[in-house]
This record gives structure tokens, C-alpha cells and sequence, in this order.
């Protein structure tokens, strides 16, 4: 287990979810597991030179943009299977340990926003009633690090109230860490934490709103001992 940031799908709990979402809930995805994997994978700073260096060229962002997303997009929108795989992850939602469950259909949602799929109104709705009731910490947690990070939880949020069918959302673009907009929802590129250079803000009212709970994270880049946080 690893977690080398605070925002959604920057550990590998999430990508586990993510990459299992599908499969646990009976539907043949061989084919298309590495897609959904693809689409949230590009910050995992453990991945190999060749491999990172690779996620940070303009022909992968393109490879990602016009051919891996709308032929998941695709593939969601398709006999209504993203209604599908909803109804059996809700289904399921009932075995409580750590709200394990829970967060799988958050993951889902994640899924679903970051391809551009459709959601049907009932599911975005069950999405906002869910999140409040998944764990989150602002904290390290070297054991039950389960559920949302602070700034995942604003991610997730900020992505359900823009959501739009046929738009991909991107989790990996800088989000204020405060209420999760990027800089398609805010239109101008979010501010950086000066002293961590990791933390990034909308404004300087989410920056200072948030500092009681960044501050326990926001160490200087000079002072990071440890590739996971
Ligand atoms: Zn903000
Ligand atoms: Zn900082």
C-alpha cells in the first residue's frame, strides 16, 4: 500500500478500486481494464522512468484524450451498462467494513466523471448522499487508510456538481484542495502553495480556509525524506 499524494487516485487504495471496480461486478473487461486503469494512472510516481516519462508526453495526452477515454466513454454509455454497474456496486453497499463498499461506488462515480459517461439523476443524487459518509483524513495514515483524503473529498464534490455527459473530467489537473475546482470550472490556472509547492488553491480565501488542515502536510520539497506522504 502507497500513497504518494492527498487527492483521488494518488494511492494505490483507489487504483485498486478502480481497477477492480468493474471487474468484482461480473462484467468481462480484459479488453478494457487497462483503459480504466489508464485513464487514473499517470501519477503514480513509483512507476518505472521509462513508463512516467512516457505518461508525461504530449502523444500520450492525446493517445488519452481522443482514443483511450471516448472508447471508454463508449463502452460505459453503451446498453446503459454505466446504470448497470451502478445498481450492482449500490447493491452491494451494505457490507459496512470501512465503508469499503461505499467507497467502491465513489470510485465508480470517479470512473464515470472522468470518462465522460452518462449518469442518470438517481445515481448522481445517491453520489452526493454517499460522500458524506465515506471516512476522510487530512492526516498520514499508516494503517486503515481507507476512504477519501481532504482534498480527494473537494476533488469529488467540485466533479459531481460539474459533471457533464460527453465532457471528461481529469483528476490529475491542479484542483483547489480547498473546494476541488479546477481551472476549467474557475477560469484561471489555480494558485500553488508557496512553501510545499503541492497544494494548490482556487483563491486565497480556500487557501486560508484551508491551512488549519494543510498545514500538517505542507512540507518543503527540500525536507520530503519519503517518496509516499
Ligand atoms: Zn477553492
Ligand atoms: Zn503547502
Amino acid at each position: 500500500m502507497g500513497r504518494w499524494g492527498w487527492r483521488l487516485f494518488e494511492g494505490d487504495q483507489d487504483l485498486d478500486v478502480a481497477c477492480t471496480v468493474v471487474d468484482s461486478l461480473g462484467v468481462d473487461t480484459d479488453s478494457w481494464e487497462h483503459s480504466l486503469s489508464a485513464m487514473v494512472h499517470q501519477t503514480d510516481m513509483l512507476a518505472p522512468p521509462e513508463a512516467a516519462a512516457f505518461y508525461s508526453t504530449s502523444e500520450y495526452a492525446d493517445k488519452l484524450a481522443n482514443e483511450i477515454i471516448p472508447w471508454v466513454r463508449q463502452k460505459l454509455d453503451t446498453d446503459n451498462l454505466g446504470e448497470r454497474l451502478f445498481a450492482a456496486s449500490r447493491a452491494k453497499e451494505t457490507d459496512n467494513l470501512f465503508q469499503d463498499s461505499k467507497y467502491r461506488t465513489i470510485i465508480l462515480g470517479a470512473l464515470m466523471i472522468r470518462a465522460g459517461a452518462r449518469i442518470n439523476a438517481a445515481d448522481l443524487k445517491h453520489l452526493r448522499d454517499l460522500a458524506p459518509q465515506i471516512n476522510c483524513t487530512s492526516r498520514q495514515m499508516t494503517l486503515g487508510d481507507h476512504g477519501f483524503r481532504t482534498p480527494g473529498k473537494a476533488q469529488f464534490l467540485a466533479a459531481l456538481d460539474h459533471c457533464q455527459p460527453g465532457v471528461a473530467r481529469s483528476f490529475q489537473e491542479p484542483s483547489c484542495f480547498k473546494c476541488g475546482k479546477i481551472e476549467e470550472d474557475i477560469g484561471h490556472k489555480p494558485l500553488q502553495c508557496k512553501k510545499c509547492k503541492v497544494a494548490t488553491y482556487c483563491s486565497k480565501d480556500c487557501q486560508r480556509d484551508q491551512w488549519r488542515e494543510h498545514r500538517v502536510s505542507c512540507i518543503p520539497p527540500s525536507q520530503c525524506r519519503m517518496l509516499n506522504v
